[in-house]
């Protein structure tokens, strides 16, 4: 999912659909805006893209100066129920809004404990923790930590709702007059903040302040509270954790390229990653081609590493939106080819090697290697800059059930007669770590198995 903040802006339902607008690429199945004229917190919730979903009507009725928004991941085997964020929920706060990145790995656990105290859930959202915690009444500030005055009648009701969940969390709450921000112990999911004039913005990558001309300011950093209100911005640090969790996959995958994040540009380390998996490799070729649009990145590096020519291999079709087309294998087939188209110009009689960022359930790249063949390529080498994807993410990425992922069906051998290409490899998860900075600050568990955070539920983040 994405996220994003706006406080004291007289456009500020425009300024968060703008942002969620560019963190589209982090959920496309509903969005959701909330703001505040400090009387009332008005809110819009649609199923699907932002710009197709939010209207003219809807932002009209989207008053005052402080405004939360939300994209939500389209997650195949969702629980039912329609779960759009912002949550909203009258707490003993008053009216709160919520929107939340990432997943967390108690929620049944404390689902049922906050149901035996008859305390109501309406979503069928982990996230609604985050508001039905508040309704317990109950209090916490940590040792060692001073509140601000302001900060002495509320603060303590979310410090204690942020110490009972576990796992992932980048988010934002809306109350009439302010902002609070959290971001969990462990770092998982990135979020920043962005100033333009007297504006302060929130969002869970820096694209969204560019969208607005406006400067990135800073990362929120892992385990930190803040407060934004009239009077300023107050931080707290107020957990500390065994270690940090990044999510590398945000490097591999998720975020967008020209986005900085975790303390790097998402461009460079994704480049690096190409550059790497060329340096393990010593297959010979004619010519490089990425898998548009994610491989495209990681392809220059793995190109210019080599000295071997960067071509477009294959084409793109933008204009691909949600199709009528029922789902059924053989048409399954057909839609791979309504969102790419094999050049010929580049592929007849050459020796190819095909990068793409990941392999998952490796059924899309079946498709484009039996596409890649038809249009005469001699050889295709697949490479893949990252390593096998052998455990799912409980931490808010979609990646299928351990049972559907094909590195944990069968060895790498047989995965690439699978797919139909001469020979596969994938980055090494040594030379996955090489490309970020303190790869002992991230979370490589889809890769590696090491789950840095307990998981409770055992629910992986695509069932909800
Ligand atoms: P596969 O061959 O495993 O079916 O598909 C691999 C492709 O899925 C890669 O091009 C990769 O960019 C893409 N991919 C990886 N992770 C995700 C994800 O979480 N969501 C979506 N929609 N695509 C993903
Ligand atoms: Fe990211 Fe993978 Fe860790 Fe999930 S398991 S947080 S996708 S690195
Ligand atoms: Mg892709």
């Amino acid at each position: 999912c994405g996220v994003a903040g706006v406080f004291n802006s007289p456009y500020a339902a425009e300024y968060a659909l703008l942002m969620i607008y560019s963190l589209q690429h982090r959920g496309q199945e509903s969005v959701g805006i909330s703001s505040s004229d400090e009387k009332e917190i008005y809110t819009v919730k649609k199923p699907g893209r932002v710009l197709e979903a939010i209207k003219k009507e809807d932002l009209e009725k989207l008053k005052g100066s402080i405004a939360i928004a939300h994209v939500r991941y389209s997650t195949a085997g969702n629980a039912g129920g329609f779960n759009a964020q912002p949550l909203v929920r009258e707490t003993p706060l008053g009216k709160v809004a919520v929107v939340h990145n990432g997943n967390l790995v108690n929620f049944l656990t404390l689902r049922k404990e906050l149901e035996d105290k008859g305390i109501k859930f309406n979503y069928n959202s982990d996230s609604e923790l985050f508001l039905a915690l508040l309704e317990e009444g109950r209090t916490y500030i940590p040792e060692g930590v001073t509140l601000h005055p302001e900060d002495k009648d509320f603060l303590p009701y979310i410090f204690y709702a942020l110490s009972r969940v576990k796992g992932a969390y980048s988010l934002i709450y809306l109350f009439r007059d302010k902002l609070v921000v959290a971001r969990d112990p462990y770092g998982f999911r990135p979020l920043a903040l962005g100033r333009k004039k007297n504006t302060i913005l929130v969002a869970s990558e820096s694209c969204a302040f560019d969208i607005l001309e406006a400067e990135f300011w800073r990362e929120v950093k892992p385990g930190e509270v803040l407060v934004i209100d009239k009077k300023g911005k107050r931080s707290y640090r107020i957990f500390s954790s065994p270690r940090k969790a990044m999510c590398i996959f945000e490097f591999v995958y998720f975020s967008r390229p020209d986005s900085y994040i975790f303390g790097d540009w998402v461009y460079n380390v994704r480049k690096e990653m190409g550059r790497q998996l060329a340096r393990e490799d010593n297959i010979e070729a004619d010519v490089v081609i990425p898998v548009p649009d994610s491989g495209v990145v990681p392809a220059l590096g793995y190109a210019e590493e080599k000295g071997l020519p960067f071509e477009y291999g294959l084409i793109r079709n933008h204009y691909v939106g949600r199709s009528f087309i029922e789902p059924t294998p053989e048409l399954r087939n057909l839609r791979v080819l309504m969102k790419l188209s094999p050049n010929r110009a580049v592929l007849q009689g050459k020796r190819v090697i095909v990068i793409d960022d990941s392999l998952v359930r490796g059924t899309t790249s079946k498709r484009i290697v039996s596409m890649l063949r038809r249009a005469g390529a001699k050889e295709i080498h697949m490479r893949i800059a990252s390593p096998p994807v052998v455990g799912p993410c409980y931490y808010g990425i979609d990646t299928p059930t351990k049972e559907e992922l094909i590195a944990n069906k069968m060895p790498i051998e047989d995965i690439a007669k699978f797919i139909g290409v001469d020979s596969l490899k994938y980055l090494s998860l040594e030379g996955l770590r090489k490309c970020v900075d303190k790869p002992e600050d991230f979370c490589d568990a889809c890769f590696s198995l090491n789950y840095p955070v307990e998981v409770e539920d055992n629910v992986p983040s695509k069932i909800r």
